[in-house]
């Protein structure tokens, strides 16, 4: 389970992310719904241990793992990222991307990779290069690396937003079942209502820097807070 407590980041004294709180239990996705600047990203950064906060505490399964004095490492947080401009390394192959954070006995760390690839249906380009591979495809790729360490917490951040609609209705569909069989506590960022429709659990509205409405999808959906998320939502078929 993630949990995020009173989280604020201020850039020159105005807080872009002002007092979120968060739990997200395993075997669930959270969408983290809001336009454009009001904090989605920053939130995810301070969550994976690339940005300070200053303010809030994070904690994964119960344990502190960043408050304003202590803080694990980025590499020791258990968490899997996911994002659009997290491009895979374009001079090693599908393999080694997705056995790139996993250590441990090169017969197990082929039999994951093996296995991941094989659920996300790319078995026959384990030993081909990114550059061949079309954009969903490498998007699979991505998903695969992210997991491979089994990680406890995913953070996605709009991690679809590159391809074209056909097939990124496959690829969230595809996403959310490989996320569900992995068990991991899923954060995911967007901006489109209908993306969060589609994926979450539960949502949670942000705006300013704050969120502003959370419950399950149809709840927020069928009965909005004010006219901002009406008018939000409104692009919702
Ligand atoms: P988008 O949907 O466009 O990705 P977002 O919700 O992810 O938006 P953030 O990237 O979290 O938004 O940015 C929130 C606000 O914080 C923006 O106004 C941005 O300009 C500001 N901001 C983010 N990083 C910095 C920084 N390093 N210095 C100053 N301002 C920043
Ligand atoms: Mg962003």
């Amino acid at each position: 389970r993630l949990e995020v407590r009173g989280l604020v980041r201020r850039f020159e004294g105005k807080a872009v992310v002002d007092h979120v709180s968060l739990s997200v239990p395993r075997g669930q996705v959270t969408c983290l719904l809001g336009p454009s600047g009001c904090g989605k990203s920053t939130t995810l950064r301070m969550i994976a241990g690339v940005e300070m906060q200053d303010e809030g505490e994070i904690y994964v399964d119960g344990a502190l793992i960043c408050d304003t004095k202590f803080r694990v490492p980025p590499e020791r947080r258990h968490i899997g990222l996911m994002f659009q401009d997290f491009a895979l390394f374009p001079h090693l192959s599908v393999a080694d991307n997705v056995a790139f954070g996993l250590k441990g006995a090169k017969e197990e760390k082929r039999a994951r990779v093996e296995g991941l690839l094989t659920r996300v249906g790319l078995m026959r380009f384990i030993d081909g290069y990114p550059h061949e591979l079309s954009g969903g495809e490498q998007q699979r790729v991505a998903l695969a690396r992210a997991l491979a360490p089994r990680p406890r917490i995913m953070l996605m951040d709009e991690p679809f937003s590159g391809l074209d609609n056909r097939l990124r209705d496959d690829i969230r569909d595809e996403t959310l079942a490989v996320l569900k069989d992995e068990d991991a506590a899923v954060l995911l960022v967007t901006h489109e209502p209908e993306e969060a429709m589609r994926m979450a659990d539960e949502i949670a509205l942000m705006r300013d820097g704050r969120i502003v409405q959370q419950g399950a999808p149809y709840n927020i959906y069928n009965a909005p807070r004010d006219r901002e998320a009406v008018a939000f939502f409104s692009d919702v078929n």
